[in-house]
């Protein structure tokens, strides 16, 4: 006969100097009784979340793309609107996530469509600024593609502004990076605008 497994509700046994071993310490800094039932394996899952939440540090780009670059011969501007993204900020290690839009103009080559939100992705898995993300964003898409411009607008709330201090729940922060053609180039950027302008968290 098999033995049954026992379900105890009692404190899991952790390795010292693990994240888990810390958030619990923290718990009991901010108050809380770790052996309550609904914080038992709190301190697991959160070291679960945090190491989902920036697991971006080990996502290699050449991975992602995967030879998925196609030669073209169209120069026509390409866009991805709308890409959802979820990021850490890094100064209070809340949550920040919004939308991006990505377009850039192919100098004979692009990239696969569905590869430019994992791009966003292995970047928003990190410890962020939103200024920062967006360039990563641009960066990334500019040494993948050799583009002839690259354009990547970021709305976003942030929580920390958003649940605490100031509170402007209402907010949002709009931030841009503009590259090649999208920078020296007036109607390029302005096609681009045009095009994500009806976007809005607030819509
Ligand atoms: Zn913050």
């Amino acid at each position: 006969m098999k033995a049954k497994a026992v379900v105890q509700m009692m404190t899991p046994k952790r390795e010292e100097g693990t994240i888990a071993s810390h958030m619990e310490s923290v718990l009991r800094k901010l108050g809380e009784d770790t052996d309550r039932e609904g914080l038992l394996r709190t301190p697991e899952r959160s070291e679960k979340a945090l190491k989902f939440l920036t697991s971006g540090y080990d996502v290699n780009l050449q991975d992602i793309v995967n030879g998925a670059l196609f030669q073209v011969k169209h120069d026509e501007m390409v866009i991805v609107k709308d890409i959802e993204f979820y990021s850490l900020c890094e100064h209070h290690m809340l949550p920040f996530f919004g939308k991006v839009h990505v377009a850039y103009l192919p100098n004979e080559k692009v990239i696969g469509l569905s590869k430019i939100p994992r791009i966003v992705d292995a970047f928003a898995r990190r410890l962020q600024v939103q200024e920062r993300l967006t360039q990563d964003v641009a960066q990334a898409i500019g040494e993948i593609t050799k583009p002839r411009g690259v354009g990547v607008i970021i709305e976003a709330r942030h929580f920390c502004m958003m649940m605490r201090g100031v509170e402007k729940q209402e907010s949002s922060t709009v931030t841009s990076a503009m590259l090649g053609a999208f920078r020296s180039q007036r109607a390029t950027r302005e096609e681009f605008l045009s095009l994500v302008r009806h976007n809005s968290l607030s819509r």
